[in-house]
């Protein structure tokens, strides 16, 4: 990892135009991607697409769809797998941007390369399995429930997992015969160009996967709105998801099919602390959930939830295992607590600290001063004795805040639990068997974790997605997840043939 970021440091500050139909296309304007961890380093300058190029890379796209969509499938299951076997090969490189562009310690970063290649094998793997025709034969009739693609589909992915989102929604797209826009989150357009290196290297064609960079509010409405665009894969805010939501339903002059949208969403993710758990491992499950990558996972704990009993042992226990996290830039091997994402997060995870001091207790506020100067730093904050209903404790922050709730008993833990519009993640660090199962049964979230922490789910183990405000779409890495980009088709065909077809060329026997 040494040599990688020694590797990549130099090449720090080139430019990443948008790649429509395998070639570059310059724009009029870019925009500067920042190392969060010393904000005065030029990750590089982006490409900022215009209207006029998006809708370039929808026709390119819709051009480039007949054709690989009658590409055999096995066919394009295997780009993926190439595409694994090289990310493997610059495993360690690929991580280093990821240092450099979103501030991830290099443990995470390593992690988001290591989902990259596990969506690219997976989803090969799905596809080779739905490749297979089901068939329902019977004496005189054929019956063949098969899969195609549906078209051109737009791929809007978040900064928090760089390449793993993207690639993931991305190869999902294509490996099911669809051609894809990749609009990655500007935070993180260099890894989205490393991608689309990828995808290049192994030789996709050209107009299958267009790499779009871009400002979101500018182009996103131009690819959203489109008529020619099928389908929507979109990861990000319940904001910008619901406003896609509403747009892909809007039926546009020339559309001739409804449009389909998922949108996996953020959470407000809880973990309980039962009055018998080990509290050994509770501590390190919480913490390592609330302040992982400073808590800008969508999986992230940001709500504990303690039985009365344990109250006071846990939150004192918490409160220096907070205080053993090391803040430092993300390229530092002891970094634990790394950035935030840009200057805009750091604004706003600031004020909603200031703000919440008036919805709880804080028993812990680290300290990011020595820092300040040099990049994005927010340091972990503990708020203790929240309400419930207070905005801290309903509203996703997206930071290294993480609020503590005391509960009677399992009944009313449950009901805080279950308690805000969001279903993603959660947890229960118990030893009783009966209130395992009973959690299990009750706490209604997309990934439930007993006795572990709550993020880092796995391609194909873990399945990850949740409900309610947490998103529509089914769950990433999981069996179903590329059903949503395809048509399922039946054909019939009579067998049965009565007499002879007539010749009608044949004018005399
Ligand atoms: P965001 O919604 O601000 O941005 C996501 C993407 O949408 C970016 O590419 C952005 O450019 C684009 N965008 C913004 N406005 C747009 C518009 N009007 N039209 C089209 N596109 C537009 O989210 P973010 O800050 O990048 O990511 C953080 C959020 O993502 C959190 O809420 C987190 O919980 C969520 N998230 C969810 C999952 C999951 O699997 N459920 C995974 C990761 C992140």
């Amino acid at each position: 990892m040494d040599n990688a970021l020694a590797q990549v440091m130099p090449q720090l500050g080139r430019t990443y135009p948008p790649i429509v139909n395998g070639q570059t296309a310059p724009t009029a304007a870019t925009f500067d991607s920042l190392n969060p961890s010393h904000r005065q380093q030029i990750v590089g300058r982006c490409g900022r697409a215009s209207v006029e190029q998006a809708r370039e890379a929808i026709a390119a796209a819709k051009t480039a769809f007949p054709a690989w969509r009658d590409t055999d499938p096995a066919k394009r299951a295997d780009y993926l797998f190439r595409a694994a076997q090289l990310m493997r090969r610059r495993r360690f490189e690929l991580a280093a941007w990821q240092v450099y562009e979103c501030g991830k310690p290099r443990r995470e970063a390593d992690a988001d390369v290591a989902e990259s290649i596990d969506y690219c094998e997976f989803y090969g793997r799905e596809m080779l399995r739905l490749a297979t025709p089901r068939r329902r034969d019977v004496p005189g009739e054929e019956n063949s429930y098969f899969y195609e693609p549906r078209g051109v589909v737009v791929v809007i992915a978040p900064w928090n997992f760089p390449m793993a989102i993207l690639c993931g929604m991305t190869t999902a797209a294509v490996v099911t015969g669809n051609t894809a826009i990749m609009k990655p989150a500007e935070q993180s357009t260099v890894i989205g160009a490393k991608l689309m290196e990828v995808f290049q290297e192994v030789g996709l064609p050209g107009g299958v996967v267009a790499f779009l960079p871009g400002i979101g509010e500018e182009i996103g409405p131009a690819l959203i709105e489109h008529s020619d665009v099928a389908m929507i894969a979109f990861t990000g805010s319940r904001g910008v998801g619901l406003h896609i939501n509403r747009e892909a339903a809007e039926v546009r002059p020339g559309q001739q099919h409804i449009k389909r949208a998922l949108a996996e969403l953020g959470g407000k993710n809880a973990i309980i602390v039962d009055e018998d758990a080990d509290m050994d491992e509770a501590v390190q499950g919480v913490v390592a959930s609330a302040f992982g990558y400073v808590g800008q996972k969508c999986s992230a704990c940001s709500r504990v939830i303690l039985l009365e009993s344990v109250h006071d042992t846990f939150v004192a226990r918490l409160v220096e295992a907070t205080r053993s996290l090391k803040l430092a830039p993300a390229e530092d091997p002891g970094c634990s607590v790394g950035p935030v994402i840009d200057a805009d997060a750091h604004q706003r995870i600031l004020a909603t600290i200031e703000k919440s001091k008036g919805e709880g207790r804080l028993v812990y506020a680290g300290d990011a001063d020595s820092l300040k100067d040099e990049g994005y730093y927010v340091a972990p904050h503990i708020f203790a004795d929240v309400s419930p209903s207070a905005s801290l404790a309903q509203e996703e922050i997206f930071g290294p805040v993480l609020a503590v709730l005391r509960a009677r008993d399992l009944d009313h833990a449950l009901e805080i639990a279950n308690g805000t519009s969001y279903a993603l993640t959660g947890g229960l660090f118990s030893r009783s068997p009966e209130h395992i199962a009973r959690v299990k049964r009750e706490f209604r979230v997309g990934n439930l974790y007993i006795n572990r922490k709550i993020t880092g789910a796995l391609v194909d183990r873990q399945p990850f997605g949740g409900f309610k405000m947490s998103g529509i779409g089914s769950k990433a890495g999981g069996p179903d997840y590329l059903l949503q980009f395809v048509l399922p088709r039946t054909i019939t065909e009579n067998t049965l043939r009565r007499g002879f077809a007539p010749d009608v060329g044949a004018t005399e026997l």
